[in-house]
């Protein structure tokens, strides 16, 4: 395993904790610890054994009692020798550990560079690296399974086997490059066919995955809307189980957006009350209803809220026709069902012909109904709910819909029949999207970008 020059840095949170964490890594990364260590030598224990002593300063001041662990090359999360040290969580403790570890010889790690040099050594793929940030801040149930599937594998060791495979059909048709104006086809049409189709297979869920993958990773955009006195702030109160919104029987007082976030099944929505979805009715709540249209273009999902009790079957209409011109996916949900008679319940649900979920806010009841139907809203189309690879990068994405669209176009040139090289040039750029999908392929630049996005310590 090749080992680079050693390299340090905080691996926990910066700030004050009961204890914090540093990591060593690369050639002599051992050595170098144990010369500032009092307590065993280092140097010769084993692999994955942790040791109790004291770091000093360069005239032999205690700096810290520390808990020092060895992990040697290629047994680490680098593949390189690797000393974690586990000191107390002070500043002052960690600059005076990493100015005597740089004294000895490393230096301060780049952001991402641990990661890094796992890749280089072949620990795991690019999409794997990447995986590793995203877990690392994975704030929510939905986005750490996300990361946690791709970080095992996920859907870059099936792509890795097809592209070897595709790369060998190459090989064959520019073999008959060679041959020129010979009419020789030594890589079988028909097979070849069926490996692009076989592979846009397992291209066209994962591209789908990807608004949901997003939509999981940094949270819906949801916003409420509905006219003034719908009953959004109670709502949003009765959802978030807080005084948040201000509440007041006076018609588009809500005019402050608010922002907050609920979860429900893991996945994270990113609420958002605003004033009335309606026309203007004085200076402010206009800037209230621009701000809601602006929020519509802004959210992923719309929930409109209406007063069941006081709309008519007309504005009722009238609104859906609005949204649904919108275009955006929406909740059509109707409140203060305690206050509804049954005709007029299904005199609504005739007028909308699409399900209502019917709620009372300010009594909070089917809340529960409510909060299905966003979860399912999001997790339809989804394989979240399978368990399978989700594509949350959007790196992947533009090589997965790159591979896929010089994929159709080969399978087009292949049925019309078009000369060896246009299909080889095809399924060249194929195999370039899918080679830096998953680091097969890579430039010094796109690694320093992927990694330059993680955190030191990383
Ligand atoms: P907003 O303007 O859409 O934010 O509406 P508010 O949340 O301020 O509510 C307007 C009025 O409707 C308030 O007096 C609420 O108490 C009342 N309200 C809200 N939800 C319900 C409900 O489920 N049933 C009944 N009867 N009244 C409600």
């Amino acid at each position: 395993m090749f080992q680079l020059e050693p390299i340090a840095a905080l691996a926990t949170a910066p700030g004050i904790g009961a204890i914090a964490v540093l990591r060593v890594s690369g050639e002599g990364a051992i050595d170098i610890t144990n010369r500032i260590f009092r307590g065993k030598d280092l140097t010769k224990q084993e692999s994955h054994t942790a040791h109790f002593g004291t770091l000093r300063t360069a005239d032999g001041h205690i700096i810290d009692e520390v808990l020092v662990t060895v992990f040697r090359a290629p047994k680490s999360f680098t593949k390189e020798d690797v000393v974690e040290i586990s000191c107390h969580g002070s500043e002052f403790i960690i600059q005076q550990i990493l100015r005597r570890l740089t004294q000895e010889g490393a230096r301060l790690a780049r952001p991402g560079e641990f990661t890094q040099r796992a890749f280089l050594n072949g620990q795991f793929d690019l999409v794997q690296a990447e995986a590793v940030a995203d877990l690392i801040s994975s704030d929510s149930e939905a986005s750490h399974r996300a990361a946690l599937s791709q970080l095992r594998g996920g859907f870059s060791k099936q792509l890795k086997v097809l592209r070897q495979q595709l790369i060998d059909f190459v090989a064959l048709v520019e073999l008959e490059l060679d041959f020129g104006e010979e009419d020789v086809e030594f890589a079988h049409r028909d097979q070849l066919r069926q490996l692009m189709l076989d592979i846009r297979r397992v291209l066209h869920p994962l591209i789908d995955s990807f608004s949901t993958g997003n939509a999981i990773k940094n949270g819906v955009p949801t916003v409420i809307i509905g006219k003034p006195n719908a009953g959004k702030s109670t709502l949003l109160n009765a959802l978030l189980n807080e005084e948040k919104a201000i509440v007041s029987d006076i018609p588009g007082t809500t005019r402050d957006v608010i922002e907050d976030e609920l979860f429900i099944d893991g996945i994270r929505f990113r609420l958002i009350d605003t004033a009335g979805l309606r026309e203007a009715t004085d200076q402010i709540e206009a800037i209230g209803i621009e701000r809601t249209q602006q929020k519509m273009r802004d959210s992923a999902l719309v929930v409109y809220l209406f007063d069941g009790k006081n709309i008519s079957p007309d504005e009722l209409q009238e609104s859906l026709a609005d949204i649904r011109l919108s275009g955006k996916p929406y909740l059509l949900v109707g409140n203060k069902l305690d206050a509804l008679t049954d005709e007029k319940k299904q005199l609504l649900e005739s007028i909308a012909a699409e399900p209502i979920v019917w709620i009372s806010a300010s009594q909070q009841t089917y809340l529960d109904d409510l909060k299905a139907a966003l979860s399912a809203r999001v997790r339809t189309d989804s394989a979240v709910q399978t368990g399978s690879a989700v594509v949350t990068n959007a790196r992947h994405y533009e090589h997965l819909t790159g591979t896929d669209d010089a994929l159709a176009r080969a399978l087009t040139g292949l049925d019309a029949g078009v000369t060896p090289d246009w299909l080889a040039m095809d399924l060249r750029v194929a195999l370039r999207h899918l080679g830096e999908l998953t680091g097969e392929i890579t430039t010094d630049d796109l690694l320093d970008s992927i990694f330059s996005k993680f955190c030191i310590g990383k």
